[in-house]
């Protein structure tokens, strides 16, 4: 238990509830808000509620407080899990990592970067210079990441739109020394639209503020959808360009790829003015001379953009022709384009701070075991008005993360139980299991099913798909739709289908699943971009080097990329010892005063933090090394007071322990002594606080 404040603050751990009930965790959750404490225990989970002010718990005092210190001797914070998990890295040469959950404003990115600023303050005291260079590159590649990954939305003014997952490696001595991004799903669609009040990707604002102002005038910006938010108070792109542009230059981009990231940007500006018009059957471009402006812009022959952006080639048994588009195929061919050079680049960038940071020079054999430590911010549950496609990667993403909570952290406590000497005793919860087989089974997962749907030649509708999952998944207790319930009041539309998530219902359309499951991108654009003369760009689409009759093998979808994504993940964290961190958002309108209760009840729901403290009471609610049990209530007993002469630590908590008449409720471990209720640990404080 986290070294107790007084009581005013409210429990710093729920553990310690008196009843574990959703009325008393929610008022220990706003009684602590409301009073500045932003961070509670649930044993070594951190919950956080997002204070939307300025902090004054982050400096190098709180730092220092926190340095080499357990887990219950301080008030909770992201510091003491920090450095739990650096820690248990350190001395038990464990890889472990830390996994931040939330919804959207939540405050994960917020916490992953207190927690990288954590591990770089406590690290590398001989200053090397190595190290520190490494730490800096780590630092500013944060930077970098949000000005291409973030936006501002109506949810948060810097949301990640993209998931992210970054190992730490260390040295034998505990200095970092190197690491690697993973990034997951970016939420590509939005940079041709936007909802009202939102922005695109930071990246396009800055680059608009950052030329000067003749070229900027020529560039329409049709893709950013609402212009004079590039105002918008809390952000400020000019300055943010600026830092953008150092830190690359920091973090060792050339020149000229730094040129290219610009010429991309502007590039895909240029594209949003595009527009086709018709002259009899004919489709064409109606303002031409920006294809020679993209001509520049991608070191390539303007006839070649136009070529690509009008026609495709199609190869019709031995013959190749060029097929003239559409004009809604040429607009749609557009968008594709706009939004898969993001991504590339997205991915681009990505990889190209991973070659600059990764390990470099380390040899095992000499230096022992390189450990890690990986930071997880990842998109939180989201249940929208209208859910679509993302919205169900998204919420399978997280039924994955429950799935590997439920069992890294059950099987974490056997395991100390087991290492302690203590008897196990089997716990109840809710297995989530089946509802992640309900999305990705081979063969009858909804995931399968759309696969399948787009396998198909001809034209297949979203409702073709939504029949298909209808027929196979019928019977499934967690799925349902319309048509198989139609009395249900919950489900308004035809297109839609329902999944019972571990947290809660969501209400699908189907609307656009085939379509963002394709994510079709013409050859003709992939091999338009590998004939660059710009080596960068060239290097960014190798599969543009096939050419039409070489194409054979369908891309895999999205679905299937994001699965297998998911799949690593899993398995990558399930190697290592995790900690958590729970982030709540106490309201919509990012006010530092306002605690809305049923928003924060909901969240609380979700993320299953009740069944926590549940699972987490059934057990041992308390665990403490002898030593500092005893250094901590010794002053309890006479038998202790000041010092035992008892033959170990162990024997003398034994003898505090009867004194007060708590044998029952308490196990002798190895090293530690866990005690079942928090009933008792309370009375030992109450005991403690008389004496001193
Ligand atoms: P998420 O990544 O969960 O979407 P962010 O970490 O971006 O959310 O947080 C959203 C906003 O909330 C931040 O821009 C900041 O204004 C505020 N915020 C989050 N955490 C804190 C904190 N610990 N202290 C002060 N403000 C915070
Ligand atoms: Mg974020």
């Amino acid at each position: 238990m986290a070294e107790h404040e007084s009581l005013e603050f409210g429990k710093a751990d729920f553990v310690l509830l008196d009843n574990v009930s959703l009325e008393e965790f929610m008022a220990n959750l706003k009684l602590r808000f409301e009073k500045g404490r932003i961070y509670t225990y649930i044993g070594e989970v951190v919950v956080s509620v997002n204070p939307y002010r300025a902090m004054n718990i982050y400096g190098r005092d709180t730092i220092e407080q926190y340095k080499g210190r357990e887990l219950y001797e301080r008030p909770p914070h992201l510091f003491a899990i920090a450095d739990a998990a650096y820690k248990a890295m350190k001395r038990r040469n464990k890889d472990t990592c830390i996994v931040i959950s939330g919804e959207s404003g939540a405050g994960k990115t917020e916490a992953s970067k207190y927690i990288m600023q954590y591990i770089a303050a406590i690290t590398n005291p001989s200053q090397r210079a190595e190290v520190e260079r490494v730490k800096n590159m780590l630092l500013k590649s944060n930077c970098v990441l949000e000005a291409f990954g973030n936006a501002k939305t109506n949810r948060n003014d810097n949301s990640s739109r993209f998931g992210k997952y970054m190992d730490i490696n260390f040295d034998f001595k505990g200095d970092p020394i190197g690491g690697h991004i993973n990034n997951y799903l970016l939420e590509k669609s939005r940079v041709i639209f936007q909802q009202e009040g939102e922005r695109s990707f930071h990246s396009f604002y800055q680059h608009m503020s950052g030329i000067r102002s003749n070229v900027r005038k020529r560039m329409f910006k049709l893709y950013l959808m609402y212009q004079d938010l590039s105002a918008f108070s809390s952000i400020n792109d000019s300055a943010d360009f600026k830092a953008v542009t150092d830190a690359m230059k920091v973090i060792g981009f050339t020149t000229e790829e730094i040129q290219t990231v610009y010429k991309i940007l502007a590039t895909i500006l240029h594209l949003g003015n595009l527009k086709f018009g018709s002259d009899g059957d004919v489709t064409l471009i109606e303002n031409s001379k920006l294809v020679s402006v993209l001509g520049d812009l991608l070191s390539t022959k303007d006839e070649n953009v136009e070529k690509a952006l009008l026609y495709r080639t199609v190869a019709t048994g031995r013959d190749v022709i060029d097929k003239q588009h559409t004009h809604q195929e040429a607009s749609y061919g557009r968008d594709a384009l706009a939004k898969a050079i993001y991504e590339r680049l997205f991915c681009w960038i990505v990889g190209r701070i991973n070659d600059i940071i990764e390990v470099k020079n380390y040899d095992a054999r000499v230096h022992g075991k390189n450990t890690v430590i990986g930071v997880l911010d990842i998109y939180g549950f989201e249940i929208f008005q209208n859910n679509s496609f993302e919205q169900f990667c998204i919420n399978y993403c997280n039924e994955k993360l429950q799935q590997l909570f439920i069992q890294l952290v059950l099987k974490q406590e056997q395991e100390e139980y087991e290492r302690e000497g203590i008897p196990w005793k089997h716990i109840d919860y809710f297995n989530n299991q089946i509802i992640v087989d309900l999305v990705e089974q081979q063969h009858k997962g909804i995931f399968a099913v759309l696969d399948e749907a787009c396998m198909n030649v001809g034209k297949v509708t979203d409702e073709m798909f939504l029949q298909a999952l209808n027929g196979k998944l019928a019977k499934h207790a967690h799925y349902t739709s319309r048509k198989l319930s139609p009395t249900d009041k919950n489900l308004e539309f035809d297109r839609d289908f329902r999944i019972r998530h571990y947290a809660g219902n969501v209400a699908y359309s189907v609307v656009g699943f085939i379509d963002k499951n394709k994510d079709t991108l013409f050859q003709d654009f992939k091999r338009l971009l590998y004939n660059s003369s710009n080596p960068v760009l060239k290097a960014m689409w190798p599969e543009g080097k096939l050419s039409i009759t070489e194409v054979t093998k369908r891309p895999l979808t999205a679905a299937t990329l994001f699965k297998n994504s998911m799949i690593s993940l899993v398995e990558n964290l399930a190697r290592k010892e995790p900690y958590y961190v729970r982030c709540i958002k106490p309201n919509d309108v990012k006010s530092p005063l306002l605690f809305e209760h049923e928003r924060c009840k909901h969240q609380v729901e979700y993320l299953g933090l009740l069944e926590n403290v549940r699972v987490r009471r059934a057990g041992f609610a308390n665990r403490q090394l002898y030593p500092r049990f005893l250094q901590r209530y010794k002053m309890i007993s006479e038998f202790t007071w000041p010092n035992h002469d008892l033959p170990s630590d162990k024997e003398a908590v034994k003898r505090l322990l009867q004194g007060c008449g708590f044998e029952h409720d308490v196990a002798y471990g190895k090293t530690k002594v866990f005690i079942r209720t928090p009933r008792t640990i309370f009375s030992l404080e109450e005991q403690r606080a008389e004496m001193v």
